[in-house]
């Protein structure tokens, strides 16, 4: 028996069986042709089956698939780290690998925290976003504001103490710091765009702030990259914009090809963990951390990324959405977010969008509302038309009355 996520078991509707995929397109077993609105949880930035990416996995898989980097190391994994080096911004150049987003978040909690009782300091609070999702482990749960960690391990000031939620306001900000600045280890923030918290777009005002105000207290500052990173929002990367101290990507580091995360750490934090003193060691190490066929997929992925254009690609969807959804009006729409490659149609009551998924794939495109959000995060290589007809599914579930 398979174990699906985020479902009721007893009452899971059966899943849709892919035989084969392409592109933007998912190929059913029972022979239908679905464009695919949500890149597999936003991973698959260059589409299915892309043929480079593919290539390049093969030629590894011929010399390994994997080998542990506890003693060992490789040349796939030492390219990508010189890689994301090179090409994140700032002094974000210290690479820590690991198999999943959450567990990045994760080590970049480990890492805030660690930095400072290596210094002798006993800040422990942590800082973060109200509807913040990071992950579903328990302290990417704790920092995140997701109902589900409340129905299912109680309630908020039983289990977190730890943490302090802030809207994404400057006077809430500026309270927070004024409040804790001496007690905060760091401040974590989905940037610019909050995914699984229900796709809520805010402005850069505020983590320009934000990172006055943890200069000013000593704080350090985590971008959890692991939606918003490779063109989500626009940007290549938001940290191109405000510079964090750590940074986390995931999802479409491999091109959404194999499940590999990393958090990439600035100088400072890097400085603070050398020491003659081996518990100032950073204690982590997931099995599968630097996996040569993910590194070979992200190395040829960030490549397609750059000689592709892709920030132009991202430019043209998000003036395509625009367009398309210019002045469309419902009465039942609380509001139309578009930001880059994503696009949220917020409805008034989640109830509104029953059975919206079944009528998305009777006319050919897969969709995976959640809550009141209707939402659409394509692979960057969709065609105009493919889009078209998304957007169009979109607003026709709302011309059909019901
Ligand atoms: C998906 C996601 C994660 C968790 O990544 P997994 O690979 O699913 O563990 C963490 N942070 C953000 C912002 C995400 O969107």
């Amino acid at each position: 028996m398979i174990w699906y996520p985020y479902a009721q078991m007893q009452t899971l509707a059966p899943p849709i069986q892919i035989r084969s995929a392409r592109g933007v397109h998912l190929y059913t077993e029972d022979g239908r042709d679905l464009i695919d609105s949500v890149s597999s949880w936003w991973s698959v930035i260059h589409g299915y089956n892309n043929s480079e990416i593919n290539d390049a996995i093969k030629s590894q898989l011929d010399k390994f698939a994997h080998v542990m980097l506890g003693g060992l190391t490789h040349e796939p994994v030492q390219q990508l780290s010189d890689k994301l080096a090179a090409w994140l911004p700032g002094d974000l150049n210290y690479c820590f690998f690991s198999d999943s987003g959450s567990v990045a978040v994760e080590v970049a909690l480990k890492m805030a925290l660690q930095f400072n009782t290596n210094r002798g300091s006993d800040r422990s609070l942590i800082l973060a976003l109200e509807h913040a999702y990071h992950g579903d482990t328990f302290k990417a749960m704790e920092v995140g504001d997701d109902e589900d960690y409340y129905f299912a391990f109680g309630s908020s000031n039983e289990k977190k103490r730890g943490v302090v939620h802030i809207p994404t306001t400057i006077p809430a900000l500026e309270q927070a710091f004024a409040a804790y600045g001496d007690r905060l280890s760091c401040f974590i923030a989905e940037p610019l765009l909050q995914g699984a918290g229900g796709m809520r777009m805010y402005d850069i005002s505020f983590l320009e702030r934000a990172r006055q105000l943890c200069d000013a207290h000593d704080v350090l500052l985590i971008f959890d990259e692991v939606a918003t990173g490779f063109g989500r929002t626009g940007n290549r990367f938001v940290a191109d914009l405000v510079l964090p101290d750590i940074l986390v990507l995931g999802k479409a580091l491999t091109g959404g090809y194999i499940g590999h995360a990393v958090t990439v750490a600035n100088q400072r934090v890097w400085e603070g963990f050398l020491s003659d003193d081996p518990t100032h060691a950073l204690m982590h190490g997931p099995t599968f951390m630097g996996n040569a066929l993910a590194c070979t997929a992200a190395l040829k992925s960030i490549e397609l990324f750059e000689k592709g254009n892709y920030i132009e690609k991202i430019r043209r969807i998000e003036a395509v959405t625009r367009r398309e959804m210019q002045g469309f009006p419902s009465d039942k729409i609380r509001e139309i977010r578009i930001m880059g490659g994503c696009v949220c149609v917020e409805v008034t009551d989640a109830r509104y969008l029953d059975g919206f998924r079944e009528f998305a794939m009777e006319h050919g495109v897969f969709s995976r509302p959640f809550l009141q959000y209707m939402y659409a995060m394509v692979p960057y290589v969709i065609e105009e038309w493919e889009l078209v007809q998304i957007l169009d599914v979109m607003k026709a579930w709302f011309a059909v009355s019901r």
